[in-house]
């Protein structure tokens, strides 16, 4: 990091990016084409050479050097144009998971937009294969425990939640463990979701939709009350709200904060006035999340070095923090206190 915060001495946050980067964690809120980094986009540019994306390495460091969000878009659609078929999917989900490994990592939850997939021809029972075929392989090979949030990309309409939908629970894949939405919030209301959410909810598969990232607090108020969610993806707004962030910390409800997307998006102006300290203040249980961590120039360690040096916590605070994300997410019980216990000897080492 090179905006340390007045009084810490670059010695202090190298021995604080180490403790992190040795630091055992689970990520809730990262995407699955949006986690495809450079050397990733390489390989899947190389499977297809009539594509417009250079895959050469140095060319693609260049192409991923974002100019402003228009041109994230374009960049992220053109990665979605080489996920053609499920050995794509396949190598995008499987090499993901050595990124995690690589920043210690153990376990994250990660959204799956299928519908992106089987709307530009992949069959459904392909993806499924290809995504499960990885997440066994990252397990026995990387040691990086992956589950399946399916989401439903908000802009494509109400297709699109009938369809993941359908994909969800007539396929209902072994990894997967939650019903997302994301998307544009302006112009895309939460309540029309509802149904489908529903269904979702009915199979068993808990809920933790996009909500209050661009858009105020009642668009969070919607997602808790109409799509019942369990987590909020982002809940930037919340602490705009002072009773909705009483509620959020009464009923123990997560948010997915990812501190440098919201920068990049534009939702939060400067990393200096994120609302994470007021989340905090409140006692609502923040986990520190990396969103698409290529496309935004960030990974999960950055992330909670931002975070460390926003909430001025010292080791004992960052371990806390990725307890909270073990806490928060979706695992059994025991793997959760394996997970927690791995956590404290790490911390204990340090000492
Ligand atoms: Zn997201």
């Amino acid at each position: 990091m090179s905006d340390l915060a007045p009084g810490t001495s670059p010695a202090a946050a190298g021995s604080m990016d180490a403790f992190v980067a040795g630091l055992p964690k689970a990520e809730l809120h990262v995407h699955h084409v949006g986690s495809a980094s450079p050397r990733i986009v390489a390989e899947l540019a190389a499977r297809h050479p009539d594509s417009a994306v250079p895959d050469d390495p140095a060319a693609l460091a260049e192409y991923f050097t974002f100019r402003d969000f228009a041109h994230f878009i374009d960049v992220y659609l053109s990665v979605v144009d080489l996920i053609r078929d499920a050995e794509d999917v396949r190598l995008l989900t499987f090499e993901v998971a050595r990124d995690m490994a690589r920043q210690n990592i153990r376990y994250a939850e990660l959204t799956v937009t299928p519908y992106s997939s089987t709307h530009r021809g992949i069959p459904g029972e392909a993806f499924m294969e290809a995504i499960e075929d990885a997440r066994k392989a990252a397990e026995a090979e990387l040691g990086v425990t992956l589950r399946w949030c399916f989401d439903i990309p908000g802009e494509a309409g109400l297709q699109s939640a009938e369809e993941t939908t359908r994909l969800a629970l007539g396929l209902q894949p072994e990894g997967l463990v939650s019903f997302g939405l994301g998307g544009p919030e302006i112009g895309v209301p939460r309540p029309q979701f509802k149904p489908y959410f529903d269904q979702a909810r009915a199979a068993g598969l808990h809920s933790v939709p996009h909500a209050g990232e661009t858009t105020g607090p009642e668009t969070i108020w919607d997602a808790l009350r109409e799509l019942g969610a369990e987590r909020i993806g982002h809940g930037t707004s919340a602490a705009q709200d002072r009773r909705l962030l009483e509620h959020l910390a009464e009923r123990r409800i997560p948010l997915e904060v990812c501190p440098t997307s919201n920068i990049a998006t534009r939702a939060v102006r400067v990393l200096d006035e994120h609302p994470i300290r007021d989340m905090v203040a409140a006692g609502v249980l923040v986990t520190v999340n990396s969103d698409d961590p290529p496309m935004f120039g960030t990974d999960l360690n950055t992330e909670y070095a931002v975070a460390a040096r926003l909430l001025g916590l010292d080791r004992a605070g960052v371990a806390a923090l990725a307890k909270n994300a073990v806490e928060a997410s979706f695992m059994d019980p025991a793997g959760r206190a394996r997970l927690a216990a791995e956590i404290d000897a790490y911390t204990a080492s340090w000492s």
